[in-house]
């Protein structure tokens, strides 16, 4: 939480917008909303300038609330790790990939261990079963989140081009270039 004296500030650098409150209990109240939505005077400012970037008029205190979350570190990749992916957006993971004939697969997730352990027990072979590691968007931070959003939207625009090759999973999997044209040079 910030103090009232920077809070003010912030407020103050929205003076020149319309329907800036006038009546000091209102100031005041503006005030307060962003003292206590702020974490730090560089969120704070944050929270300030990209108001001031978007709009005309001054905020309400429920609308510093929103932005306030909006802004907050955790879009930064910068500021903010997520512990699950180190703030890269991606995490490993790992699938069996079994095959019942040439085109009929199924994809199940197993974890590292049981991955380990798979490894040694498959043939390995494409067409058979094969264990496999494959990056995905995570899903335990906003940055992935917004970047498997992105995948989905460039996806549903590459869809609308051809028809889709591949049953999606479920799983925002990136497939990395070299599995898939392994894959696809065994298929022929
Ligand atoms: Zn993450």
């Amino acid at each position: 939480m910030i103090s009232e004296r920077q809070a003010t500030a912030q407020a103050l650098r929205m003076e020149g917008l319309g329907n800036f409150p006038l009546r000091e209990e209102a100031q005041r109240e503006l005030i307060a909303a962003i003292q206590r939505a702020a974490r730090d005077v560089d969120h704070a400012s944050a929270i300030t300038s990209r108001w001031i970037e978007c709009n005309r008029f001054a905020p309400t205190p429920a609308e510093i609330y929103v932005l306030a979350a909006r802004c907050d570190r955790e879009y930064d990749p910068r500021e903010w790790r997520c512990s699950k992916c180190d703030g890269t957006g991606f995490v490993e993971v790992y699938e069996l990939h079994t095959w019942r004939s040439a085109n009929d697969k199924t994809v199940e997730q197993i974890s590292h261990e049981q991955f380990e352990r798979l490894l040694q027990q498959v043939s390995g072979i494409i067409g058979e079963q094969i264990v496999t590691s494959a990056a995905a968007h995570c899903n335990a931070c906003a940055r992935g989140r917004r970047m498997a959003e992105e995948s989905r939207q460039n996806e549903a625009e590459n869809a609308q081009e051809k028809p889709a090759a591949r049953r999606s999973t479920g799983l925002n999997r990136v497939q990395p270039a070299d599995f898939k044209q392994a894959a696809g040079k065994d298929a022929e």
